[in-house]
């Protein structure tokens, strides 16, 4: 309104309804109609045409004095009744028809606009419901299956009596493969939806080291019979870092993980952590399978396995997603350098501090 009335006294001393600026009042109409509601863009349209209309009616009429700008400006416009009248009409309708254009296109975007939230809203309750019923699937199957594991294990290992022919151990042996990817499906499934489902980062201070540790201990057993050799370098003096230890435990496992399973025997993993500044860089580098050029952008995508990984590879492709999701909830940055048949290097970076506390 303040706008409004500045622009029509600064018309008022610039030759009134002879200067063509007033038609400058059309932006205001036009961000009215955007910003505010229909009600409130037609009164200011009213207000708009009053003031002007009015003020010209009040130079014609000799009650306000008339400012020319006769440089400029052709005088004497403002006592021609057909100039004032026609100026009057276009002028107004010209306010009144943009605001009716400007009005009825914000009120279909707004209107857009609701659905799509409703509809995000929407998506949002049934992602959550799905991770809900992930979770609770997975929580259900872990048990049996890991018991399953166990009395197939009693079996093999002859403590149920000897299993003496062949073909049932064959057989036995085949049951307990499948039931340990089973098992290795649900847990990373359990993993998934619980890190996701997860509202706040439990946040503690830590020492990097402890976690490659621990990450180490887990992932080592994995290895099975192949020969590797495991190279950590972790930077002298390096601060403990404020995170959630579960989840970048989680982190580094999986990578490790990884390493160990896409790298044939004979192989090198090397893991490395570096500071610079605020942040620490931590990397895990393999002489590995690698992964095809083509596979590349797609490698964090959930359930994504690379063409080159051979089908006596286990996996669930749940892994590296779920990885990026941590970090990135941290501030951090993930990311990927490999060629096929050329080994792998994970890098990622993770602020030493928390500063950014939103997601806590
Ligand atoms: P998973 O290993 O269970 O399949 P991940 O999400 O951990 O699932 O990894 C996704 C895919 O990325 C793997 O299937 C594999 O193709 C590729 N990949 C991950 N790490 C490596 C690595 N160190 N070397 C080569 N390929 C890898």
């Amino acid at each position: 309104m303040l706008d409004i009335l500045s622009l029509t006294i600064l018309i008022h001393f610039t030759g009134g309804v002879e200067n063509p600026f007033i038609f400058y009042f059309i932006f205001h109409t036009i961000l009215t109609g955007m910003l505010l509601s229909k009600k409130e863009s037609y009164f200011q349209a009213g207000i708009v045409s009053l003031l002007t209309i009015g003020l010209f009616m009040l130079e014609y009429l000799g009650i306000a004095p008339h400012h020319p700008v006769r440089e400029f400006l052709s005088a004497d416009l403002y006592k021609n009744p057909n100039y004032v009248f026609v100026v009057s009409f276009v002028f107004a309708s010209t306010i009144f028809i943009a605001t009716f254009f400007t009005v009825s296109v914000s009120e279909r975007l707004r209107l857009k606009e609701k659905e799509l939230k409703e509809a995000n809203l929407k998506l949002l309750e049934k992602d959550r419901l799905k991770d809900e019923y992930v979770k609770m699937v997975s929580h259900d199957l872990k048990s049996p299956l890991a018991s399953i594991q166990s009395l197939l294990e009693v079996l093999l290992g002859g403590f149920a009596g000897p299993v003496v022919d062949e073909k049932i151990k064959e057989i036995l042996q085949r049951i307990y493969k499948k039931i340990e990817f089973l098992h290795h499906y649900t847990k990373d499934l359990l993993d998934l939806s619980r890190i996701r489902a997860e509202k706040h980062l439990n946040i503690q201070r830590f020492n990097i080291k402890d976690v490659i540790d621990t990450a180490v201990d887990i992932a080592m057993p994995k290895m099975g019979e192949k020969e590797i050799d495991l190279i950590v370098e972790i930077q002298d003096n390096l601060p403990a870092i404020e995170a959630d230890k579960e989840q970048i435990t989680y982190v580094f496992l999986n990578l490790i993980a990884n390493a160990f399973k896409y790298t044939p025997s004979g192989g090198k993993v090397q893991v490395t952590v570096s500071q610079k500044n605020d942040t620490i860089t931590a990397e895990v580098r393999d002489t590995g399978i690698g992964i095809p050029h083509e596979d590349m952008p797609r490698i964090f995508e959930e359930f994504f396995r690379a063409g080159n990984v051979a089908k006596t590879t286990k996996g669930t492709g749940l892994g590296l997603s779920l990885a990026k999701y941590v970090i990135e909830r941290h501030d951090g940055k993930i990311m990927v350098e490999s060629e096929s048949g050329k080994g792998a290097r994970f890098r990622f970076t993770l602020p030493i501090k928390r500063i950014n506390i939103s997601h806590i």
